[in-house]
């Protein structure tokens, strides 16, 4: 039997999320998707643009997730939480994902390919010294005393600097303030506080 035919009987030939039956087709859930139906999912055009990030996510259509989250179809459940996940502002959407109960393997699936959409998004992530990810509006701590280009001052080791920003196409570079002055500061040099 064909993946189409094992996902279309497995789903009642409806989209696993939002039921409609229209443009149906197999969408392989990552990372590690094996090509067999127990990693896809059966999903109409309009979840799977949005799943797979071609669309922008409108969270009014993913209301469907009130029911579907509750499949127990582990890539089902996956791609809820996943969805669930990136819609951090819509409260309901947080509830559901407080929720959802997903075996240990199913979590760290779902998990796995959030982290790996993240890092595909932006492609540059800023780690400390320790490998801790650095975000904007962090605290770090200076972790040796570095002598500032062009600003003839030394920045102290165990200086605190609040409030970074991220240089964007740059993922050894952060920036802040010290003395006074806005410097860039090499993440390896950093401990996030
Ligand atoms: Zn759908």
């Amino acid at each position: 039997m064909s993946i189409e035919q094992t996902l279309s009987d497995r789903a009642g030939n409806a989209c696993e999320f939002c039921g409609a039956t229209d443009a149906l087709q197999p969408l392989d859930v990552g990372p590690d998707a094996n090509g067999t139906a127990e990693m896809a999912v059966l999903a109409c055009t309009t979840c799977a643009d949005q799943i797979s990030g071609t669309a922008d996510i409108d969270p009014k259509h993913w209301l469907c997730l009130n029911d579907a989250a509750w499949s127990q179809v582990p890539p089902v459940q996956v791609v809820a939480y996943r969805m669930l996940s990136r819609m951090p502002d819509e409260s309901w959407a947080r509830d559901l994902l407080d929720m959802l109960y997903l075996e240990e393997d199913t979590l760290a699936w779902a998990k796995a390919g959030l982290d790996a959409s993240t890092d595909a998004d932006d492609g540059v992530v800023h780690k400390d010294t320790h490998g801790a990810v650095l975000a904007a509006g962090d605290t770090v701590t200076l972790i040796k005393d570095l002598k500032v280009k062009g600003a003839n001052f030394t920045a102290k080791r165990g200086t605190a600097v609040r409030n970074i920003s991220l240089v964007a196409d740059n993922a050894s570079q952060i920036e802040g303030r010290v003395n006074d002055q806005r410097i860039v500061i090499l993440t390896e040099f950093v401990k996030k506080s």
